[in-house]
């Protein structure tokens, strides 16, 4: 088993750059290393966390038990048909490059999913998505290790109950299952997904055909524009969810407030997505600095650790940021990136938090 590790600071493995230690940190690069890692942690009865790139966390404490980096990696692919291909990639490999490799391969689909930051098997956790593509769309199987049985399991896209943000991984399976590959089908014919205003706008002018080459690299400048780099300045991406709201809430909403956008929320009966970035920059908070952390100027959604941020300077400005969407909204905010320890109810952060 490679080295196992003590009262290891994870500055280096959240990508908010968050300074919290780990009592015990292993980086596992085998299914055998990762089996150990998971006995070792039964047998000192160790709380367990897994991480991959550490971009979607934020670490509030000193974590008391074991942290198991993620760092399988490989990638295989059988072809299903003579346009459809599987490709399964192991839970290590990261997200961008896997993108990459794909593209170059002439397998189109992810290209929608370019410089997400992370790894491959945190991409079934949260359903990530970004520019009209959510990931459950090419999803097929997810293969997991379960913790209390030691038994590898597939999982078909149906038991991982995906849906906005949000998996079986993120509820009832929360700290059950480590994902070991995820599995993707692929197409090497390109229908180019522009149902996202803001590429088809930065494509509109291009020439000829619309290329997935075209996609991956649109939306890699769009996103380089728009995000922070977390090796530049630490971050978690989106830090809230977009809240989905009724047609009612959101018809009352809208006529206390004219100028609310929103968008359809697909797959619901008439229920609105409102953008979380649009409540937040509308109480004032965009480019606002509380402690070491900071609202990102130029996108309200990212908090960014702009000053030797510390835990309690996130969750600090998180929480005042909640308060005041919801005072003046009426919306509760919930996070999107998760918080560790778990919050049980993130719709009710507040209360949990001031209890
Ligand atoms: C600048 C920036 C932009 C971003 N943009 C987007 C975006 O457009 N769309 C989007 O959806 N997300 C986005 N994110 C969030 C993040 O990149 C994704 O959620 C990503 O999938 C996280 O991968 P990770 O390997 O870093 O996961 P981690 O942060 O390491 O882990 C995330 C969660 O998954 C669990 N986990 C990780 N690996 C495993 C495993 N193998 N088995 C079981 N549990 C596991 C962890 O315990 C944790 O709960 C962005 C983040 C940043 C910093």
């Amino acid at each position: 088993m490679s080295a196992m590790r003590e009262h290891i600071d994870l500055k280096p493995y959240n990508s908010f750059g968050l300074s919290v230690s780990a009592r015990y940190f292993i980086r596992v690069q085998t299914l055998e290393e990762l089996q150990e890692a998971v006995s070792f942690a039964k047998a000192n009865s160790l709380p367990m966390l897994l991480l991959g790139g550490g971009s979607n966390v934020l670490l509030r404490d000193d974590f008391p038990g074991l942290v198991i980096q993620m760092a399988l990696t490989g990638i295989t692919q059988t072809a299903r048909t003579q346009d459809k291909v599987c490709v399964t990639a192991a839970s290590g490999e990261h997200w961008h490059s896997f993108v990459e490799h794909c593209l170059a391969l002439g397998l189109h689909g992810l290209e929608n999913l370019a410089l997400i930051p992370g790894c491959v098997g945190a991409a079934p956790m949260q359903n990530i998505g970004a520019y009209g593509v959510e990931v459950k769309d090419l999803i097929t199987e997810v293969q997991v290790l379960d913790i209390a049985s030691g038994a590898i399991e597939r999982m078909s896209n149906a038991q991982c109950a995906f849906a906005y943000r949000d998996s079986v991984f993120k509820g009832p399976l929360r700290g059950k299952k480590i994902v070991l590959d995820v599995s993707f089908e692929l197409s090497r014919s390109a229908a180019p997904n522009l149902s996202y205003g803001a590429l088809a706008d930065a494509l509109a002018d291009k020439e000829g055909v619309v290329t997935a080459q075209d996609v991956f690299d649109t939306v890699c400048a769009i996103r380089r524009e728009k995000l922070p780099d977390p090796r530049v300045l630490g971050n978690a991406g989106s830090f809230f969810k977009n809240p989905v709201l009724s047609a009612e809430d959101f018809a009352k909403l809208q006529q206390a407030h004219p100028a609310l956008p929103s968008f359809a929320a697909p797959g619901t009966a008439g229920e609105r997505k409102v953008p979380a970035a649009w409540l937040i920059e509308q109480a004032g908070w965009k480019g606002k600095q509380q402690g070491g952390a900071a609202v990102y100027e130029k996108q309200a959604l990212v908090i960014v650790n702009r000053d030797h941020a510390t835990a309690e300077d996130v969750v600090g400005l998180a929480m005042a940021i909640i308060e005041s969407v919801y005072s003046r909204f009426g919306v509760a905010l919930e996070p999107e990136v998760q918080w560790i320890p778990v919050l049980e109810n993130p719709t009710n952060i507040v209360g949990q938090l001031a209890r």
